[in-house]
C-alpha cells in the first residue's frame, strides 16, 4: 500500500488514451489499492491510473459513502444534464469551475478480478464516473467548459506554471496537492 504522486496539467500521461486492461493479478490489484489509498489521502471524490502516471483504463471513486473501483469501464448517460456543478481535479490543482454533465449515469465494467461490475447514479456520482472516464480519454474538464469560465481557466492554468513543475512528481509534491486542493475545495469530494 502506497501514497502515489499525482500527475499534474502539462504531463503527457494525462493527454493519452488509456489502454484496456488485459492482465488480471497482482499488480493490479496493488495499483487498486494503492489508487484507493491515494484518492483517500487527498479527500478525493475519484481517481483515474493516468493521474498516477499509469496509462490503463482504472478508476476509483467515492462519493457519498459509495465507494469502489472499475476496470475498462463503458458509460450509458441519460440525455439530460444534471444543474451544472462545480469541479476540480488533482491534477489541476487550486481551481474549481461549473460543469455541465449528465443527470444519471451506468457504468459497466470488471472488477480487479475481472468480475463484471455495474454501478449506477445520479448527482455527484454520475459526475465523477464521466469526470474519471473522461480522462481515460485523455481529456480534462476545462476542456468541457465553455465561454468566460474556458478563458478564465486556461489564464489561470498558464498562469500557474503547472508545467514547470510537472517533473516534481514526488511525495512533497502529491503534499502541495493536496493543500492547494484542499484550500479551494468549498466541500470535500469535489475534487476527482
Ligand atoms: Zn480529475
Amino acid at each position: 500500500m502506497a501514497i502515489l504522486s499525482i500527475r499534474i496539467i502539462g504531463d503527457p500521461v494525462l493527454r493519452t488514451v488509456a489502454e484496456p486492461v488485459t492482465e488480471f493479478g497482482p499488480e493490479l490489484a496493488k495499483l487498486v489499492a494503492d489508487m484507493m489509498d491515494t484518492m483517500e489521502d487527498v479527500d478525493g471524490a475519484g481517481l483515474a491510473a493516468p493521474q498516477v502516471g499509469v496509462s490503463q483504463r482504472v478508476f476509483t471513486y467515492q462519493v457519498n459513502g459509495e465507494r469502489g473501483h472499475i476496470i475498462n469501464p463503458v458509460l450509458e448517460n441519460s440525455d439530460d444534464d444534471q444543474p451544472d456543478g462545480v469541479e476540480g481535479c488533482l491534477s489541476v490543482p487550486g481551481l474549481g469551475f461549473p460543469v455541465r454533465r449528465r443527470r444519471w449515469t451506468r457504468v459497466t465494467g470488471v472488477d480487479q478480478d475481472g468480475q463484471p461490475v455495474t454501478v449506477e447514479g445520479e448527482g455527484m456520482l454520475a459526475r465523477a464516473f464521466q469526470h474519471e472516464t473522461d480522462h481515460l480519454d485523455g481529456i480534462l474538464y476545462v476542456d468541457r467548459l465553455e465561454g468566460e469560465d474556458r478563458k478564465k481557466a486556461l489564464r489561470a492554468i498558464r498562469n500557474a506554471g503547472y508545467e514547470a513543475v510537472t517533473e516534481r512528481t514526488t511525495s512533497q509534491r502529491a503534499r502541495t496537492v493536496e493543500s492547494s486542493f484542499g484550500a479551494f475545495a468549498a466541500k470535500p469530494g469535489t475534487g476527482a
